[in-house]
């Protein structure tokens, strides 16, 4: 059995004072919460008040992003052991915010999650179509070439420290998500891709969760998939009301 997760992506939101009232109020409302993970990812600047807001909480710690080298001349950008120093313990790879606006290569989202890995974080590795490529039925050919993309290179071991998000970019921030039965078909087929590359177990393991305008309205619905094994929430995420409903819904699916 899989055990759900629930991340939230803050995008670039909240200031550390806001950040700390968010998540002062979400480690009340969720301290009873045990039968899912609970991750918030918020900018690189909150993260280190944020933990120490929510250390000893069920609440664990997530970036958005990492720089694959470790150190050096890079200016502008923060490694894995960087993430690793301010307690994370997840990072989000490949957001199709980074994808389109910062025209990320699965090329270089392999290579942060390699770093990722090194250093002992466990990404969460964004994958999903755009629009106009559902539209040309080409939905699972842009899935296959971000997953294997993403994971060139990487074992079944390493397998068991990853998480997919399968975020459908007309989805993204829309309020359009995808149907429970359109959502559950491309988790079907990620799952069916990491078994072909790297074993049954490997894929049965793998926690897929999916993202794109979820809300505490279709979050039961969407969990109840058998291959939904939880969500990365961006909108919902910014309000304590709407994330501990949220992840309450998904706990009790
Ligand atoms: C996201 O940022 O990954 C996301 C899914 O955003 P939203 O929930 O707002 O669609």
């Amino acid at each position: 059995m899989r055990k759900k997760i629930i991340a939230g992506n803050w995008k670039m939101n909240k200031t550390i004072t806001e950040a700390l009232d968010l998540v002062r109020a979400l480690t009340l409302g969720l301290k009873d919460v045990k039968d899912v993970d609970i991750v918030v990812c918020p900018v690189f600047t909150a993260l280190h008040s944020v933990h120490q807001a929510i250390d000893g909480s069920n609440i664990m710690l997530g970036a958005q992003n990492l720089f694959w080298e470790e150190k050096g001349a890079f200016t502008g950008e923060i490694s894995a052991p960087m993430l690793k120093d301010t307690h994370c313990e997840y990072v989000i790879i490949g957001h199709s915010e980074r994808r389109t606006i910062f025209k990320e290569t699965n090329e270089q989202v392999n290579r942060k999650i390699k770093a990722a890995l090194k250093a002992g974080l466990l990404p969460i590795v964004c994958v999903g179509e755009r629009l106009e490529e559902r539209e040309n039925n080409r939905t699972f050919d842009v899935i296959k070439d971000h997953v294997h993309g993403a994971l060139e290179g990487l074992s079944a071991d390493n397998l068991a420290n990853i998480i997919i998000a399968y975020e459908p970019v007309w989805a993204i921030g829309t309020g359009r998500t995808a149907t429970p039965a359109q959502a559950q078909e491309v988790h079907a087929f990620i799952r069916g891709l990491i078994r072909d590359a790297f074993g049954a177990d490997a894929g049965q393991r793998l926690r897929i969760q999916y993202g794109g305008s979820v809300t505490p309205e279709n979050i039961a619905s969407l969990s109840a998939q058998p291959d939904i094994d939880g969500a990365l929430v961006g909108g919902a995420s910014l309000k304590a009301e709407s994330f501990i409903q949220l992840v309450k819904l998904s706990s009790s699916t």
